[in-house]
């Protein structure tokens, strides 16, 4: 049999904690076929070589706000998937809110999936979105028509978004749960507690504060812990999968834990900004291009969220990519009109390796979080998230030993706002190859090779139960 690609010399983890083998990976019709140690005799019409760099399972960034179509002043599929792939991702999971329209119904959620196919680098699946008004309106059945449209989970907000995407009081965010709960899928929830956040910005401002570091003072971490508080107990009143999205506080960790513990279905990720900078810092140094919701927190957090990674508190890492137009909606405001939201998805991959690479977390916490956990999530296991035999031929290739600094006009860099509080990061491993599918779309020192549209919608696959039952019961609290 000819194959279409040979990847040789591939160090691939196996086993546990550090193990790796050297491999050469055999892709057919875009997917995985086989691994074998001489290639002497196989012919393939394709051969890149990966020699002395990490091979990893595509990495997966479940949680991106690209803002098109709708927002292209900020972003475009194109710009934010070439990020991706510049970024080592193959797969990306875009938020239902930061378009026009919001896709929030079966006819949005399909007209975003078409304009995407004809524009994304990478492959996608999509959240499906359900706000508070569909509670009022009585028209939660967009939650199951979404579902059976491919959504991979569903995206709640506690405060305010967007104007298109209305936030949940408490008990309309229960009534959306048990709708959610009927589909099997997770309800992953901006988790803020909404009057504590309005009161203190306001009482802020009229204080007079116009420092960077004052949105974290208003934004206060007692918002975010009685936010994932009420979405605990409101998953154990109705079974639904409560998620925490871009989980930025120690605390919020700590409480998931203590939910997994007790075998309830919780889960949670934080971002890379959550695990390197500090609102004191770095908000008094970007101002209004550090803020985010929820704010960046203490040094304490980045150093616990890192400690949750490793123990599993914390299930996976994603970006919350939401890039804003610097003049329009960043550095010409203040901190209190400023737009909350920075790029990210170009260097999460980087981050994560430079902390394998500093000991935080082993080889195998790695794959897990940058790419297993994630796809057995959302459903998408081990069509994405693995290097099996079968599986979608996703290769995110690291150069582990390569040192650079983050840089916001790096050369290499696709943002098209550039922009980023991570400034001046010293890291230690680069992405070198990024392959989706057995097809290579990015190379250091070539740049993207792949065409806007190559990416492909992937809908939710038929769940892999037996995979989540055995991840809760490999879960072994630490000291934490
Ligand atoms: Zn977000």
């Amino acid at each position: 049999m000819k194959f279409d690609v040979i990847v040789k010399n591939a160090r691939i983890p196996q086993g546990h904690a550090n193990e790796t083998v050297v491999t050469n990976i055999l892709i057919k019709d875009e997917q995985i076929a086989g691994f074998v140690n001489c290639i002497d005799g196989i012919d393939a019409v394709n051969v890149i070589d990966a020699a002395g760099n990490l091979v990893l399972p595509g990495c997966i960034d479940s949680h991106t706000h690209f803002m098109d179509p709708g927002f292209s002043h900020r972003e475009t599929v194109e710009s934010g998937s070439q990020q991706a792939a510049r970024g080592g991702i193959t797969t990306v999971i875009d938020m239902p809110c930061c378009t026009v329209p919001s896709a929030r119904n079966v006819d949005q959620f399909n007209w975003k999936k078409e304009y995407w196919s004809e524009h994304c680098h990478v492959d996608f699946a999509l959240w499906g979105g359900v706000t508070g008004e569909d509670v009022r309106l009585k028209q939660l059945h967009v939650v199951k028509d979404q579902a059976d449209a491919g959504a991979v989970a569903f995206k709640v907000y506690m405060t305010p978004s967007v104007p298109t995407y209305p936030r949940v009081t408490d008990p309309e965010l229960l009534e959306i749960a048990k709708a959610v709960a009927e589909t099997g899928l997770s309800m992953g929830v901006h988790a803020e507690n909404f009057a504590m956040c309005d009161f203190y910005v306001n009482k802020l401002k009229e204080e007079g504060r116009l420092d960077g570091p004052a949105w974290a003072d208003a934004r206060l971490e007692l918002a975010e812990k009685v936010a994932i508080e009420l979405g605990i107990s409101i998953s154990e009143a109705t079974g639904v999968r409560y998620h925490v999205v871009h989980m930025s506080t120690s605390i919020g960790a700590k409480l998931i834990r203590q939910g997994k513990m007790r075998g309830l279905d919780v889960t949670s990720e934080t971002c890379p900004h959550y695990l390197t900078i500090n609102a004191q810092d770095a908000m008094t140094e970007y101002h209004a291009c550090a803020k985010i919701a929820p704010p960046l927190r203490t040094k304490k957090d980045n150093a616990e969220l890192w400690e949750g990674l490793a123990n599993g508190s914390v299930d996976f890492i994603a970006t919350d990519h939401a890039p804003y137009n610097i003049e329009l909606e960043k550095t010409g405001r203040d901190i209190w009109t400023a737009f909350p939201g920075i790029p990210g998805i170009e260097t999460m991959v980087e981050i994560i390796v430079n902390g394998f690479n500093d000991g935080k977390i082993t080889l195998e916490k790695m794959v897990e979080i940058l790419s297993k956990n994630a796809a057995i999530h959302y459903g998408l296991y081990p069509k994405k998230g693995s290097m099996q035999v079968g599986s979608d031929a996703d290769l995110t290739i690291i150069d582990l030993d390569k040192e650079w600094t983050i840089d916001k006009d790096d050369k290499d860099s696709y943002m098209q706002n550039k922009y980023t509080p991570l400034q001046g990061i010293k890291l230690k491993g680069r992405v070198n190859k990024t392959i989706v599918r057995g097809h290579l779309v990015y190379e250091e020192g070539t740049g993207i090779i792949s065409e806007a549209g190559f990416g492909n919608f992937i809908p939710r696959q038929n769940e892999d139960k037996l995979e989540r039952k055995l991840r809760f019961i490999e879960y072994k609290p630490t000291t934490f």
